[in-house]
């Protein structure tokens, strides 16, 4: 019962086969997936344990499923990200729950390793319709109403109902999605068109820059009516040449990946 997670590691492999310029951080990530989906079925196979929904009551758990993860990133992470690994993995576990406990009540995409494991912890209090507690955040529309937690990507896919499909976001924190409205600035709310813009090349055919002038921030969006094979969360972080171009062009990303792109 992971098929998120394997669904999510066969694209990551498929595409780190396939791809030239991210071939690395797509293994890279592929690893970094299998990990959390060995935190996923760590939390499930807990036998007489469900979360609670408070962080704080469920951190012990939470702390003591992270080992694996750090043993990989500390094998195949990138350097500065290795040796943070290695340096958690000697650190008193206060230390750790505690960086997982701020991450909760006030999250940030440049921490790599309270992101990586709340994202399976997280996934879990949603696919048990467990409420999470610490996370009241903004709150509306531009942010997860399970969670709170901000949109890493859009994405576009079809519906019988809708002529030209949906446009749903996806959160950053517990990997759930919810509609959002077609063409209006994820971060802002900016509605007038002559302020959304869209950056597209043809290698990546399927996925697209959306980028607000208002507010300077932007998202990819991954369209699935266009190729239903793909999966928002890899396809996003693969094509990460777009997001060079965000950069050139002064905008900001609403909420890094865990590459940190
Ligand atoms: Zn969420
Ligand atoms: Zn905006």
């Amino acid at each position: 019962m992971s098929s998120f997670w394997d669904k999510q590691i066969e694209r990551a492999d498929l595409l780190a086969e396939q791809s030239s310029g991210s071939k690395e951080l797509l293994h890279f990530y592929a690893q970094l997936l299998r990990a959390q989906k060995e935190i996923y079925e760590s939390f499930r196979g807990r036998t007489h344990w469900l979360p609670s929904g408070d962080l704080e009551q469920d951190v012990s758990v939470v702390q003591s499923s992270m080992s694996g993860l750090l043993q990989r990133v500390a094998r195949n992470g990138p350097e500065s990200l290795a040796e943070e690994a290695q340096a958690l993995l000697n650190t008193e576990a206060d230390a750790m729950a505690q960086d997982l406990l701020n991450y909760w009540r006030s999250p940030s995409d440049m921490q790599f390793f309270a992101k990586s494991v709340l994202q399976p912890y997280a996934r879990w209090l949603a696919e048990t319709s467990t409420t999470p507690v610490g996370r009241e955040l903004a709150g509306g529309e531009r942010t997860c109403p399970f969670c709170g937690g901000k949109p890493q990507l859009a994405f576009l896919q079809s519906r019988e109902s809708a002529e030209s499909g949906t446009r749903e976001l996806l959160c950053a924190t517990c990997l759930s999605s919810w509609e959002f409205r077609r063409v209006v600035c994820a971060n802002c709310g900016e509605e007038r068109p002559a302020k959304l813009g869209y950056f597209h090349t043809p290698e990546f055919d399927h996925i697209r820059i959306e980028a607000c002038d208002s507010c300077k921030h932007y998202i990819k969006g991954i369209d699935l009516t266009r190729f239903g094979l793909a999966v928002p969360l890899v396809d996003e972080l693969y094509a990460a040449p777009l997001d060079l171009w965000a950069h050139e062009h002064g905008y900001t990303k609403i909420e890094l990946n865990l590459i940190g792109l």
